[in-house]
């Protein structure tokens, strides 16, 4: 896969810049990454540094009101210890402003049970945690103290759509107690687990929608008005892989591909009020 995407990518690459010079950009988009280790972090600075370099970059807060088309959001997701590594050394001495997902349940977790919670709820029981750590509390405020931006991302990492309403309830509603609780305020952001457009489902979307002012999830696209403020779409960004794949997830290059999941989305955030 990834010798066949290397080959057509450049190719892909080219002419999807030569489609964005005559139908420009709607909406801004959000690059979405999880953990990032020491070896890809020279990757990730390289590619925050040309987007800053050429003005594209945008903070949650601006995200939220009016966003320039063309304009680019950072995103984290599962609050992972490499994360306030990433603020501490790549974000804040730029300046950049960043939205991290936490799971208020993981953060509670040590030891051992953080291991398997990582490998049964964020690895779907695929991996194994390895030395992977989730921040503690502690860590996520000073990723807040940093002027970082925190979203909920469900209490413990449960896919909404294999549970109960009771078992929903606790992942949505839970979260947003525990940020009450721990930081004051419920997070105007939240993201869905998973990210694909068939990990969340109406109910789950309207539970969210009663407690948080935006949902994003996984699937590509770009954020233009006509899109729903809890069917927002982001990027993830393969930093292991190889540059042009990579400007093209940045680029909207992979948009074509997810028509059907963003119908899919918008088609459950219908009729639910910003
Ligand atoms: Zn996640």
């Amino acid at each position: 896969m990834s010798d066949l995407r290397s080959l057509i990518a450049p190719v892909w690459l080219a002419a999807w810049r030569g489609v964005c010079a005559v139908v420009p950009p709607r909406g801004y988009r959000t690059l979405l990454f999880h953990d990032v280790p020491s070896p890809q972090r020279p990757v990730f600075a390289a590619l925050v540094r040309r987007l800053l370099a050429d003005g594209r970059l945008i903070t949650p807060a601006q995200a939220a009101a009016s966003p320039r088309p063309g304009g680019i959001l950072l995103s984290f997701d599962d609050g992972f210890q490499s994360n306030l590594e990433v603020a501490e050394t790549i974000l804040a001495p730029l300046g950049i402003q960043a939205l991290f997902f936490i799971c208020p349940g993981l953060t509670q977790l040590s030891g051992a049970a953080q291991s398997a919670a990582i490998a049964a709820n964020v690895f779907d029981g695929k991996r194994a945690a390895g030395d992977l750590r989730i921040l503690d509390w502690d860590g996520v405020e000073r990723l807040k103290a940093l002027g970082q931006e925190i979203g909920s991302h469900t209490l413990d990492h449960k896919r909404l759509t294999a549970l109960s309403p009771d078992a929903r309830a606790e992942q949505i509603e839970g979260a947003a107690q525990a940020f009450r609780q721990r930081l004051g305020a419920v997070p105007d952001w939240f993201a869905y687990t998973f990210g694909d457009a068939w990990s969340v489902d109406a109910p789950s979307l309207a539970a969210i929608a009663a407690l948080h002012r935006f949902c994003r999830s996984g699937v590509r696209g770009a954020n233009h008005a006509a899109v729903s403020p809890f069917a927002l779409r982001a990027d993830h960004v393969e930093l292991g892989g190889g540059d042009a794949w990579r400007r093209l997830a940045v680029e909207g290059g992979l948009d074509p591909l997810y028509r059907k999941a963003r119908a899919h989305l918008d088609g459950l955030a219908a009729g639910l009020k910003a």
